[in-house]
C-alpha cells in the first residue's frame, strides 16, 4: 500500500534578498516584484505500510490561526503530524527545510517530535559553515542537538525501500531520494527536478550553484524515469504535484499528472 500527498503551500516571489513573499497571481501584479522569479513550494507526504515519510517541510510559515501551515496541510489530508515517522531532506535552504524545526517561546524544536530526521552530514556542515541567506543558521544549530537526527554520509539506504543519492548541483551535497514499495518508484529530485517543465526543456536555472551540472542530472533522472515509470515528486511546480513522462517523436512529455496517488 502506498500513497502520495502534495502538500501545497502556495505561489512566492523571490528575489535577490531571498525572501519568499506569497505571490497571488489573480490579486497580485507581477510588476511590483521586479527582478523575481515565481515559484510554488510544496512538499510530499508519503504512507509506506510502516512509513509516514514528509520529503521536505516547506516554508515554515504560520497560518492566520497560527498553525504551521505544513502541519495544517498534513491534517487536512487526515492525518496527525505526530505520526511522521521519518522526515527525509534534499537539502537546507529555507523554503525546503523551514518546517523541520517551530519556534516555541524561547527554544527552536522539532516540528515533527516522533519522527527521524534524515539529513546530508555535510550538507549540515556546509549550512552552519558560513552566513547565507539561503540557510537559517539558528534552527539547524538546535537540531543539531536532536535525538533522533540521523547523519547520512554519501550515496545509500535508509533502509530497503528509501535510498538516497547525492547531486551536488543545486547546493553542492543537495541529494535526491528514491521510494520503492510494492514495484512503484517515487523519486523525490528536490530542486534538481523541481519543475516538470525543466524535464521537457533542456534547461539551465541561474539559481543553481552548479546549472550545467544540474541539467545533466535531470537528464539522466528524466530518461530513468521514462524507462522505468518513476512517479516523480515535483517540489516548486504550481500546476503538478505527482508526475509521470514518457517520449514521444524526439522528446519527453508529461503522460500523467496528479496531486494525490493511492494504490490502494
Ligand atoms: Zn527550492
Amino acid at each position: 500500500m502506498s500513497k502520495v500527498f502534495a502538500l501545497n503551500e502556495g505561489f512566492y516571489s523571490v528575489d535577490q534578498s531571498k525572501e519568499f513573499k506569497p505571490f497571488n497571481p489573480v490579486l497580485d501584479d507581477p510588476k511590483s516584484r521586479p527582478a523575481s522569479i515565481f515559484v510554488h513550494v510544496q512538499p510530499f507526504l508519503v504512507e509506506l505500510k510502516d512509513d509516514l515519510i514528509l520529503l521536505d517541510t516547506g516554508l515554515g510559515y504560520r497560518n492566520a490561526e497560527g498553525e504551521l501551515i505544513i502541519h495544517a496541510n498534513i491534517i487536512k489530508e487526515g492525518y496527525n503530524p505526530n505520526d511522521v515517522t521519518k522526515v527525509v531532506m534534499s537539502h537546507l535552504h529555507f523554503d525546503h527545510a523551514g518546517g523541520m524545526m517551530m519556534h516555541n517561546g524561547n527554544n527552536w524544536e522539532p516540528s515533527f517530535p516522533n519522527a527521524d530526521y534524515y539529513i546530508q552530514s555535510d550538507e549540515l556542515a556546509f549550512a552552519l559553515s558560513k552566513e547565507s541567506k539561503s540557510y537559517r543558521r539558528e534552527p539547524l544549530e538546535q537540531l543539531r542537538r536532536y535525538t533522533g537526527l540521523h547523519l547520512m554520509e554519501g550515496d545509500g539506504w535508509i533502509n530497503s525501500s528509501i535510498s538516497f543519492e547525492i547531486t551536488g548541483a543545486h547546493c553542492p551535497f543537495h541529494q535526491t531520494i528514491k521510494i520503492m514499495e510494492d514495484g512503484t518508484t517515487f523519486f523525490y529530485g528536490g530542486d534538481i527536478m523541481p519543475e516538470a517543465i525543466q524535464v521537457i526543456r533542456r534547461f539551465i536555472a541561474k539559481y543553481d550553484f552548479d546549472g550545467r551540472l544540474a541539467m545533466e542530472w535531470r537528464e539522466r533522472y528524466a530518461k530513468l524515469a521514462v524507462e522505468e515509470s518513476w512517479k516523480c515528486l515535483m517540489y516548486h511546480d504550481h500546476k503538478h504535484g505527482i508526475v509521470e513522462f514518457e517520449y514521444f517523436e524526439t522528446g519527453i512529455r508529461i503522460k500523467s499528472s496528479l496531486n494525490q496517488y493511492s494504490n490502494e
